[in-house]
């Protein structure tokens, strides 16, 4: 019974560590030394290989190594096989952070600041109280929570859109397509945390942007293909969006030349908003892969239907 993972090779030897550490007796393997490819029982990986099913006949669980499940191409996936996420908590605390990051940094006009610097311009913008700024978060699950979470004692207006129903304290909270539209009138700040899907791929568009009140501030560190960045650019020029913080690119990393990067009003950062923490994910798959043994249902087990 061996676990293989299949990512970053330098993270691998770190997991490769820990695992002879807390299970010793668990084979542990890093992707391309597979051994013997039918005592692959558990797959922990970015990006599997092709014919996944015909190189490990075996395999038990799919694990993926981030929060984020959109990398696998589920139609090539048996729907017998459990396809897990990572749900360590170090993924749900850098991301709290970061949107803070990213909304204080909106908040203060951050963007415009770096872009007078790099002009020699040097001229005050008026600072807004916080409780006259709204921030809107798409997406209630574990980061979308986790960053309202964190955003709450600096005292914005805060206010939420999901799937389905959530109530959380504080929190304004629309649920379904139909009060999408309502939700972004009031917000002046908005963070997608949104899994990509069917679904809410292409969601930050321009019928989006013009829902929002004008010089809306955007942050996006759900995924690259949420934003229609040609929409975004129209947005930017016209005013309708003020300045936008990206953590994610349609495509990463963003080509040479791309208009995103020398943009005065879009901050990047390279897919770095949270990152799994090899310490806490390796317990986490132990945990999993327990469970699994014992028939416990699984933690942070993939709807395949819903796509995430
Ligand atoms: P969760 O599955 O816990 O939460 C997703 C939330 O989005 C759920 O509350 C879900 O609603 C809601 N949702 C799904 N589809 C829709 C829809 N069509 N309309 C409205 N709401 C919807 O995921 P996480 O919070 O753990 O992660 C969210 C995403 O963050 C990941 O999928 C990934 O893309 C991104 N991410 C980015 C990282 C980065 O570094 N930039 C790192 C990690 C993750 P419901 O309650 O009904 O299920």
């Amino acid at each position: 019974m061996t676990v293989l993972y299949k990512a970053n090779a330098a993270r691998g030897a770190v997991w490769a560590r820990l695992f002879a550490e807390r299970a010793p007796d668990l084979p542990f393997r890093v992707w391309p030394d597979l051994g013997a490819a039918e005592e692959v029982r558990y797959l922990v990986a970015w990006q599997p290989p092709d014919r996944i099913m015909k190189t490990f006949p075996n395999l038990e669980i799919l694990f993926s190594v981030g929060a984020g499940v959109d990398q696998f191409d589920f139609p090539a996936l048996p729907r017998s096989l459990p396809v897990v996420r990572m749900l360590e908590p170090g993924i749900a605390e850098s991301m709290a952070e970061y949107v803070v990051l990213a909304v204080l940094g909106l908040h203060r006009d951050l963007v415009a600041f770096i872009d007078q610097q790099r002009r020699e311009v040097w001229e005050e913008i008026q600072v807004r109280a916080p409780a006259d700024r709204r921030v809107g978060v798409m997406g209630l699950g574990q980061l979308g929570q986790a960053a309202l979470g964190r955003l709450k004692p600096f005292g914005f207006r805060l206010s939420g859109w999901n799937r389905s129903p959530r109530s959380i304290d504080g929190v304004a909270c629309h649920a379904g397509d139909e009060s999408l539209k309502a939700f972004l009138a009031e917000v002046d700040i908005l963070v997608c945390l949104l899994p990509l899907t069917e679904a809410t791929r292409g969601i930050l568009d321009a019928d989006l942007f013009a829902a929002l009140p004008t010089g809306a501030g955007l942050v996006n560190c759900g995924r690259g293909g949420h934003l229609v960045e040609a929409d975004l650019l129209a947005a930017l020029d016209s005013g309708q969006i003020g300045a936008a913080i990206l953590d994610v690119a349609d495509q990463e990393p963003l080509p040479p030349g791309h208009p995103f990067w020398r943009h005065p009003r879009i901050l990047l950062t390279p897919h770095i908003a949270s990152m799994t923490r090899p310490s806490q994910a390796v317990d986490f798959v132990l945990d999993t892969i327990a469970r699994h043994r014992r028939g416990e249902p699984l933690p942070g087990l993939v709807d395949r239907d819903a796509g995430y």
